[in-house]
């Protein structure tokens, strides 16, 4: 710590005192079966009530109610809900950026990034509820007109990760809201704390908009069977997941057996490729944060790194340098660049590849455990003979495995050969190499970016990813479509009645 700063409060001091300014009624929400962990000092700050199967249901169900009122609600008046949450979060931001410090162990300023994220979202949204536009399509038939319409679809269930505990909700909800669809939330069992600090802020946008039917939006607490509970309700239309590959295999075949709209953002495996043109400078900066904010806790966390044989020296013992200096701490502590770690287990998972990855032959720099209380690590670079063992597979910890190559088309199949297909990225000033790596050919990813990482996008892109990542597209560009129900209205306003096709029935 600076010598000359205040010091810190204490954690579970810190945390109770922003509950209470962001509004929430702990005494409300007690009981026996969440706890509400810290990773700063791993100290239980409140322990919460989970929701019941019938709980869930019941939860259900009165969102469908109130959907039954929403969808009749014009769509740009829909958005003034939305607009008027944005207002709310933005006079909310420090406090819930700090609770997202203190209950997911993010840096101060990803803490404020992660709410400033669900200002944008708001924004994007406000406008978007003047544009659920429908196309105007040429019809073969004379004196007809043929159309699209938007519709909202039905309740929308979200279920989030614990690393970006408010912001993924936030992408879901603001859309959803606007197309018309009332939201159920089950956040990670990890982060109970963040999501009642959302529902308290949205809870005022809601009584300044005043006319707003009852249960527009809704938390429920737990572990995997509450989710689960929430995946099979016949009444949730549309599924928004974020989480592991794990989580999305067990909700898919439930989702699809009942036919209902799936969004899954699940896990990553991110490499970026340092072209022997490019900008090492830049490319030192744009790896560090990739590969260690959030301590490596980010689904689009830079993982796999390919750097070509003749800047690999150079730029390694540069990234070297960088990983044995970034400084470790209180992710409230101005000056700390890597928090926590989320629990025990996610060590576990860090100790157990890096040992794996010796075996393959792998030099490990870095790794080691920080005496602290919480789970606190040095982050590793690991540079490996080949893409093999851990490399294969997200550890959701700060590893960065490096490889060199020396052709560009072996490193894009590298980077391709894994199973999921979230974020990519290549650093070159090479205008060949990079249309490549953007083209039909190159990156199989759904975010496939040119010298800056893979991590870190913004609302108004669609965010989402291919193959075990689960294929669903949240956020910005036609994302909002999932919210929706499409309609094909075809209009006559002639006397005759031509079938498509020619087809002649004359009665
Ligand atoms: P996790 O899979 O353990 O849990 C995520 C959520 O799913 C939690 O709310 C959990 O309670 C719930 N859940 C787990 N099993 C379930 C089941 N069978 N039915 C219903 N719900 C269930 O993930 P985590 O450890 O919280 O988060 C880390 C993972 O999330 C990483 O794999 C990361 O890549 C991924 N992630 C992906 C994105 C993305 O947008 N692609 C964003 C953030 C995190």
């Amino acid at each position: 710590m600076n010598a000359h700063a205040r010091p810190l409060p204490a954690v579970r001091d810190d945390a109770l005192a922003t509950l209470s300014a962001l509004g929430v009624d702990l005494a409300a929400l007690a009981g026996a079966d969440v706890p509400a962990r810290s990773p700063i000092n791993g100290e239980v700050i409140a322990t919460l009530r989970a929701t019941t199967p019938a709980q869930v249901d019941a939860a259900v169900e009165r969102a469908h109610l109130a959907f039954l009122d929403w969808r009749r609600v014009p769509a740009p008046r829909r958005g003034e809900l939305v607009r008027l949450f944005g207002e709310e979060l933005r006079a909310a931001k420090d406090h819930l950026g700090r609770l997202v410090a203190l209950e997911a162990g993010k840096v101060t300023s990803e803490g404020l990034g992660e709410v400033q994220e669900m200002i944008d979202i708001c924004d994007f949204a406000t406008g978007l509820s003047r544009q659920l536009h429908g196309l105007t399509i040429a019809t073969e038939r004379p004196g007809h007109r043929m159309m699209e319409t938007w519709h909202p679809l039905g309740v929308c269930g979200v279920i989030s990760a614990f690393n970006f505990p408010v912001a993924v909700w936030c992408w879901n909800a603001a859309l959803a809201l606007v197309c018309g669809d009332p939201v159920v939330w089950k956040p990670s069992e990890k982060t109970p704390l963040t999501a009642q600090g959302v529902q308290a802020v949205f809870e005022k946008a809601l009584a300044r908009f005043g006319d707003a039917p009852a249960h527009l939006s809704q938390v429920i607490q737990g572990g995997a069977q509450v989710g689960a509970a929430l995946v099979a309700h016949p009444k949730v239309a549309v599924l928004s997941a974020t989480g592991s590959t794990a989580m999305g295999r067990a909700v898919a075949p439930v989702l699809a057996a009942r036919f209902a709209r799936a969004i899954l953002e699940l896990g990553g495996n991110n490499a970026a490729i340092v072209a022997p043109s490019a900008d090492l400078e830049l490319a030192l900066r744009g790896i560090a944060f990739s590969a260690m904010g959030t301590a490596g806790q980010r689904c689009t966390t830079l993982r796999r790194l390919f750097v070509h044989e003749d800047i690999a020296d150079a730029l390694i013992g540069r990234l070297k340098a960088a990983y044995a200096s970034v400084p470790v701490g209180d992710p409230r502590e101005a000056g700390t660049l890597l928090g926590p770690l989320i629990d025990q287990a996610a060590y576990d998972g860090m100790k157990a590849a890096l040992t794996e990855a010796q075996a393959c032959g792998g030099k490990v720099h870095g790794g080691e455990r920080v005496d602290r209380p919480g789970v606190y690590v040095r982050p590793a670079l690991v540079e490996m003979p080949s893409q093999t063992g851990p490399m294969l597979r997200e550890t959701f910890a700060p590893i960065l495995y490096v490889v060199r190559y020396r052709d560009l088309t072996e490193a894009i199949a590298l980077q391709n050969a894994t199973a999921a297909g979230l974020a990519s990225s290549i650093f070159s000033n090479d205008v060949r190499e990079t249309e490549l790596f953007i083209s039909d050919i190159g990156s199989d990813c759904g975010i496939a970016n040119v010298n800056i990482g893979p991590s870190g996008a913004e609302i108004g892109g669609a965010f989402g990813g291919e193959k075990e990542t689960g294929g669903g597209r949240e956020a910005g560009s036609d994302s909002w479509k999932a919210y929706m129900r499409r309609a094909t209205n075809t209009l006559n306003y002639s006397r005759d009645l031509p079938l498509a096709q020619g087809v002649k029935f004359d009665v």
